[in-house]
């Protein structure tokens, strides 16, 4: 069984990827399991900047092997906004909601509604560094709809799909999304090895 700590502090990404990698001979362990508080500043510029900020932050904290991952909703008409920026959208208060209203907001007169989640993960394993990295494209709705999930997914409709990330079952969302196809690169790569 190989260990990971997990570098995150948002349970709904822990038991996402939890789901995703059912099956492997992995042990996740969250922040919260560990007992780790402290925040972890992301200044980064891009997604793999604050992926490794994360995974490197931990790693030269406790050593061991390090899974991080950031993700970023690129909205094509706002020019691949608000991307790195996406959890603090409307602000540093970092909110679903008002993130979700801003982007409604924003999108009011385009016509073109076509985005994408991307996610990059970080991985640190004995001792050496990977990246790997997963899309979902897809498209903002004009309204919430749904309970499911987190951030902006009452209001993301993946292609190929008629109903939001916050309608579909967790099952297809962990099976076709961003971080799910990030992850199934490093499963791949695990298999490899
Ligand atoms: P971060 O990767 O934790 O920095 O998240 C960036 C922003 O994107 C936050 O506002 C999250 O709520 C949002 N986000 C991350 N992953 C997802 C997802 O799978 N669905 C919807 N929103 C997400």
């Amino acid at each position: 069984m190989m260990r990971f700590v997990f570098a995150t502090h948002n349970d709904h990404k822990v038991s996402e990827v939890t789901a995703i990698l059912d099956g492997m001979d992995i042990s996740l362990v969250s922040l919260k399991a560990i007992e780790y508080h402290d925040e972890i500043v992301e200044d980064g510029q891009t997604l793999d900047q604050n992926a490794w900020i994360k995974a490197n932050t931990i790693y030269h904290k406790l050593g061991g092997n390090v899974i991080a991952e950031d993700t970023g909703l690129e909205v094509h008409s706002l020019d691949g906004a608000p991307g790195v920026y996406s959890a603090r959208y409307a602000g540093p208060q970092k909110n679903a909601e008002d993130n979700i209203d801003k982007l409604l907001s924003e999108l009011k007169e385009k016509e073109d509604r076509q985005a994408q989640f991307r996610t990059v993960v970080a991985i640190k394993i004995d001792d050496q560094s990977y990246t790997f990295e997963g899309v979902v494209k897809g498209r903002i709705a004009h309204m919430r709809t749904g309970t499911g999930g987190f951030g902006y997914d009452p209001v993301f409709i993946p292609e190929g799909y008629t109903e939001s990330f916050g309608v579909l079952d967790p099952e297809i969302k962990n099976n076709i999304s961003h971080r799910a196809r990030a992850f199934e690169a490093f499963k791949r790569f695990l298999q490899m090895r």
